[in-house]
C-alpha cells in the first residue's frame, strides 16, 4: 500500500467528484488509494476525457499533476529500463539506456544484464570505462592490466567493480542467478562497439593467430576461443596492486536523520578514476536534501527500490518534477539543484553516479547556515531564529 500524500488525495477528490454524477458514491479510502492522477490543481486544469494509460499515469503523478512551482521546459529526466528493448541471448539478456533512449544523458549510459548460472560475459574490452553494481547473485570477474598483472575476484550482491577504458575483462556467473547494472562513462556507449575476443579470433587469418601465439595452426583450427582457466593463472607480474572490485555494503554508511549514504570514488576505490558513485537510502518520510554537485559532472541515477519524487531546479526560474521507481534511470544535468523525496512507504534505494574521479555536493541549507546571517536576513527575509536552526553540517538525507 502506498502512503497517500496531499496531491494524490486532491487527485482522488477530483475522481470522486466526477464519479459522484454516475455512481453517486464518494471516494472511500480504498478508492482514494487507487486514485488516478488528473491534470487538476485546485480550480485549474480539468480531468482527461480522451484516451489514457492509467498504469503509466500512476507511475508519473507529477507529470500529470505537477506542483505549481514547476515552470518552463526542463528536458525529460527519466527512462525506465522496462521501456527499453531487451536483447535476449542463450546466457540471459541485456537492455540499455543510452542517449538514444534518454537524450539528455550524454555523459553516462547504463546496461542492465542478466546471466544464467555458469553463463559468461565473454572476454572483451571497450572504449568506455565500466562501473558496475551487482544486484543479485555471485560472479567471478577477471582482468589483466598494462603491467601484465592479473586480477581474479569473486564478488557478491552489493559489490561494485570498475574496469578502466581499454582494460580486458570477463564476467562469469557462479552458482547463483545473476543480475547487475553496468555504467559506462559515455552516454553514446553502444554494447555492439565492444571488442570481443571471439570476434577477433573469427576475423583473423589462422596463420596470424598461430604466429602471434607461437603455437601450430592445427592447435587453433577448431578454437572459438581458448578454454578459460580462471584458477591457477600465475602471471610473472603477479596480481594487480589496485583491485578492480570494491565491497560497497561493507563500508560504514554516513548516517543521516532520514537515511544513509555510502560514497565510493577514487579516494576510497583508487582504480575508479573516471566514475564516482553513492548508494543513497531514504527512509519513508525522508528526503535527500536540496543540493547540487560541483564536480563538473551530470548525475546519472538508478533506482533500486521504493517510490521517489525528484524536483530539479534549472536556471532562469525553470523547474521540473519527476517520479521514479525500481528499475528507472534518472538524470540531473550539471549543476542543477535538486531534492529527492520518498513518496512511498518502503525505503528508496538509488545510485548517484558521476563521470568524475570524486563525489562532491553542496548542501543548500549548509550554504545558507555558513553565510553571514545579516546578509541572509536581508536577502531572504528570514528571521534570526530560522537562520540559527539551519544545520552547519550537511544533513544529506533529512526527515
Ligand atoms: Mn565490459
Ligand atoms: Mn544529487
Amino acid at each position: 500500500m502506498t502512503q497517500l500524500n496531499r496531491r494524490e488525495l486532491l487527485a482522488a477528490g477530483a475522481v470522486g467528484a466526477l464519479a459522484a454524477g454516475g455512481a453517486g458514491v464518494g471516494a472511500s479510502l480504498a478508492a482514494a488509494r487507487n486514485a488516478v492522477p488528473q491534470p487538476v490543481r485546485g480550480d485549474d486544469g480539468a480531468p482527461i476525457i480522451g484516451p489514457r494509460n492509467v498504469a503509466v499515469e500512476r507511475e508519473n503523478p507529477d507529470q500529470i499533476s505537477p506542483p505549481a512551482t514547476d515552470a518552463g521546459s526542463v528536458p525529460n529526466l527519466k527512462f525506465p529500463f522496462d521501456a527499453g528493448h531487451t536483447r535476449i541471448t542463450t546466457g540471459g539478456w541485456a537492455r540499455e539506456v543510452t542517449v538514444r533512449e534518454l537524450p539528455v544523458a550524454t555523459q553516462i549510459a547504463g546496461v542492465n544484464m542478466r546471466l544464467k548460472p555458469g553463463a559468461i560475459r565473454e572476454l572483451h574490452w571497450h572504449k568506455a570505462a565500466e562501473w558496475a553494481f551487482l544486484l543479485a547473485g555471485r560472479v567471478r570477474i577477471t582482468a589483466v592490466n598494462v603491467e601484465g598483472a592479473n586480477f581474479v575476484d569473486d564478488v557478491s550482491s552489493g559489490d561494485i567493480w570498475f574496469f578502466p577504458a581499454g582494460i580486458p575483462h570477463s564476467i562469469q556467473a557462479l552458482d547463483d542467478e545473476v543480475e547487475f547494472l553496468l555504467v559506462f562513462d559515455d552516454g553514446n556507449f553502444n554494447e555492439n562497439e565492444t571488442f570481443l575476443l571471439t570476434d577477433w579470433f573469427a576475423h583473423t587469418p589462422l596463420h596470424v593467430l598461430a604466429k602471434s601465439f607461437g603455437v601450430p595452426e592445427s592447435a587453433l583450427a577448431k578454437a572459438v576461443a581458448p578454454a578459460i582457466e580462471a584458477d591457477g593463472v600465475g602471471p610473472p607480474e603477479g596480481t594487480v596492486r589496485r583491485p578492480y572490485s570494491y565491497p560497497l555494503l561493507q563500508q560504514i554508511p554516513l548516517k543521516a536523520t532520514g537515511g544513509r549514504v555510502r560514497i565510493v570514488d577514487s579516494s576510497t576505490f583508487p582504480v575508479a578514476t573516471s566514475i564516482a558513485g553513492a548508494l543513497v537510502e531514504i527512509e519513508p518520510g525522508g528526503m535527500r536534501e536540496l543540493h547540487w554537485h560541483p564536480n563538473l559532472a551530470d548525475e546519472w541515477q538508478y533506482y533500486i527500490s521504493g517510490q521517489a519524487r525528484m524536483t530539479v531546479f534549472a536556471t532562469d526560474g525553470t523547474a521540473g518534477t519527476f517520479d521514479y521507481q525500481a528499475g528507472d534511470v534518472g538524470y540531473v544535468p550539471f549543476p542543477m539543484g535538486h531534492s529527492i523525496e520518498n513518496r512511498g512507504d518502503e525505503t528508496v534505494r538509488f545510485l548517484e553516479i558521476f563521470r568524475s574521479d570524486r563525489f562532491a555536493d553542496i548542501s543548500l541549507s549548509q550554504w545558507i547556515a555558513l553565510t553571514p546571517p545579516e546578509l541572509i536576513q536581508q536577502h531572504l527575509n528570514l528571521d534570526r531564529r530560522t537562520i540559527k536552526a539551519l544545520p552547519k553540517r550537511k544533513p544529506l538525507v533529512v526527515r
